[in-house]
């Protein structure tokens, strides 16, 4: 063991060192240990999974990506009646309403329709509470892990209903 005399900030430190045996010295032991943790490792359960070719099962209740539905004949639900932007918390859910004209029966289902429907997809916190709301049983959240797109902008986060209207 050597002891050094250490001066800090004018105070005399006395520190020592415990002397290296050889293996330790050129890092045997603690490699060795390093490897083993690694072998431990190795032959345990793996946890990574490999997306998209394997998915992760989810909780029931999980909610993901909106869907805004049509009836049986096709035609939009929504009437734009703003409950479900009331409703949200985190107030991404902005609409433009537009009265139905004549020849248009066959597109939306009652005189009121969204023109516009967009949600903000980077406020939402898929909490459920617009499809709570939703007197028209027309925006639900679906189980669907994967978001229509991604983006490398703040636009491309919100979806209108290009991306939300099911087809
Ligand atoms: S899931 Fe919640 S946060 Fe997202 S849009 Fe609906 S109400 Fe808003
Ligand atoms: S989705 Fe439902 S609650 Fe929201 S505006 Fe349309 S009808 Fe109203």
């Amino acid at each position: 063991m050597s002891i050094k005399n250490i001066s800090l900030s004018g105070k005399k430190v006395e520190a020592s060192r415990k002397k290296m045996s050889f293996l330790e010295s050129i890092y045997f032991i603690a490699i060795l240990k390093g490897m083993m943790i690694t072998i431990r490792h190795f032959f345990k359960k793996k946890i990574t999974v490999q997306y998209p070719e394997q998915k992760r099962e989810f909780s029931p209740v999980y909610r993901g990506q909106h869907v805004l539905m049509r009836d049986q004949e096709g035609r939009e639900r929504c009437t734009a009646c703003g409950l479900c932007a009331l409703a949200c918390p985190a107030e991404a859910i902005t609409m433009t309403a537009a009265e139905r004209k004549k020849g248009e029966e066959h597109l939306y289902r009652e005189e009121k329709y969204a023109a516009v429907y967009e949600i903000n997809m980077l406020r939402c916190i898929f909490c459920g509470l617009c499809e709570d709301a939703c007197p028209k049983e027309a925006i639900f959240l679906t189980k669907s892990q994967e978001m229509v797109k991604v983006g490398m902008d703040r636009e491309s986060f919100i979806y209108g209903k290009d991306k939300l209207v099911v087809n």
